[in-house]
């Protein structure tokens, strides 16, 4: 009987033994094919050289410095190649140890900002519907993912919520792209005023919708209109990337292909690639300048803040990002999977849309096509593919309540970077056997 808490508490999960490259192998010898990155972190495959040797060699040099005494060569130069070539322009820093330490840093940072800056009134923020921020309880709280909100609700934050931009579902026949772009645009302002914008601290988004939605991509200028009405209204946009950043789409940031600055922006999961656990929240120089001007702190921190074992494996990360020229891999690779997977899935009979951006890519499944009617939330439809491609020896991150915390399933692809055109091929063939094999599949099996 195991100690460990899992996530199941019924279930062990099988022991990983050994990673190499795409693959992970059990205690049973059984080799799987990472083709999720675990959830969208394994970025350079298992067990890259490069990192190993700089983890091993920040050991030697310092393993743990409290950030209270001392900063570290590694951390400093971590900050300064993520400050500098930020998607807000010239930034600072703050290294964390995960995707939810981030947006709570985020959060913090941006409610003292206007604390000091003397508009204590600014105190909500707005965020979307079927998005995730992470599971601690202000990230829970901007996050719109009712399945995991609910059991939780009463000790959530209070949010100002608006609809996702998710076309598949939510722009009709009669819309264009444009019109359906606008109509958001339209809502969040009128949330905005609803709550007085004097209110409102900022908004909180994933510029590409990762594991609630199913690598969902924004429409063409809905991010330049939120954009335009932060400005108007003086409230800054926090752009979360912890799933979809750090090269994940095919350039450093996301956002970027959406030609927008966010005041702020969190990274984790590709940030670390998997070898250490690390965040970072990238702030505007400006905004950190209000705060050296009037307090001179930013009132936070955690023990292991600028860990730098974890920012020398973070920093080995960005060195190979470069080295190998993998951002343009990403794209070329994420053209090549988005093909295989509508070449293999478009007509399928359950198959309703195929989305993403680079090498984050989602499947969303339909019991009909026609009507985009989803398969029935009992059936559990997410949790039987993910079952089989298992069997199959595949990684995948299939989720339920795709549409509305409840109903819906899709499957989030999310490969590391070094996978080849074959090994994408091998993926995409799995996929379809899982798939195929669970919708076949008596309900409740
Ligand atoms: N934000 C986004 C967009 C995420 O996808 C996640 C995790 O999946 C988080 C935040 C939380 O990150 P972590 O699980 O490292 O706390």
């Amino acid at each position: 009987m195991t100690r460990i808490m899992h996530r199941n508490l019924r279930h062990t999960p099988p022991v990983a033994v050994s990673a190499s490259g795409i693959r992970i192998t059990d205690s049973a010898g059984n080799s799987y094919i990472d083709a999720s990155g675990g959830a969208a972190v394994s970025s350079l495959g298992h067990a890259h050289p490069a990192v190993l040797d700089a983890i091993r060699s920040q050991l030697d040099k310092v393993a743990y410095a409290h950030t209270s005494f001392f900063t570290t060569e590694v951390a400093e130069e971590l900050a300064e190649r993520l400050g500098r070539n930020a998607p807000g322009g010239d930034s600072e820093v703050y290294l964390v140890s995960g995707g939810s330490e981030a947006i709570e840093t985020a959060l913090k940072f941006a409610r003292q900002y206007y604390l000091e800056t003397g508009q204590p009134q600014r105190a909500r923020f707005v965020a979307r519907r079927q998005s995730y921020h992470g599971n601690t309880l202000c990230a829970l709280g901007v996050g719109g993912n009712e399945w995991r909100r609910k059991p939780f609700a009463p000790l959530l934050p209070e949010v100002i919520r608006v609809s996702a931009c998710y076309e598949y579902r939510g722009r009709s026949e009669t819309q264009t792209r444009d019109q359906y772009t606008a109509m958001l645009l339209r809502e969040l302002e009128a949330a905005i005023l609803q709550a007085g914008p004097s209110h409102v601290i900022g908004f909180v988004a994933e510029p590409v919708v990762g594991a609630t939605g199913g690598a969902i991509p924004p429409t063409p200028g809905y991010f330049r209109g939120v954009r335009a009405l932060c400005d108007k209204y003086g409230i800054l946009f926090i752009a979360d990337e912890v799933m979809c950043g750090m090269g994940r789409c095919g350039t450093m940031y996301a956002i970027e292909q959406d030609g927008v600055e966010p005041d702020i922006v969190t990274v984790a999961k590709g940030l670390g690639a998997g070898y250490q656990p690390v965040g970072a929240v990238i702030v505007k120089r400006a905004l950190v300048e209000q705060l050296r001007l009037r307090s001179g702190v930013f009132q936070h921190g955690h023990t292991y803040t600028g860990h730098p074992v974890a920012a020398a494996a973070a920093l080995a990360v960005q060195k190979v990002l470069e080295q190998q020229d993998l951002l343009a891999q990403v794209q070329a690779r994420g053209a090549y999977l988005q093909r295989a997977l509508r070449e293999a899935l478009a007509s399928h009979e359950f198959v309703g849309d195929v989305r993403g951006r680079g090498l984050l890519a989602g499947v969303e499944l339909v019991e009909d096509r026609a009507t985009r009617r989803p398969f029935p939330p009992s059936r559990k439809l997410h949790a039987a593919i993910k079952a089989r491609a298992l069997e199959n020896g595949l990684m995948v991150y299939p989720m339920g309540g795709t549409i509305d915390g409840e109903s819906g399933d899709h499957v989030l692809l999310a490969p590391p970077f070094i996978a080849t055109e074959a090994d994408l091929d091998e993926i995409v063939s799995r996929l379809v056997d899982a798939i195929d094999a669970a919708v076949c599949e008596p309900a409740g099996a």
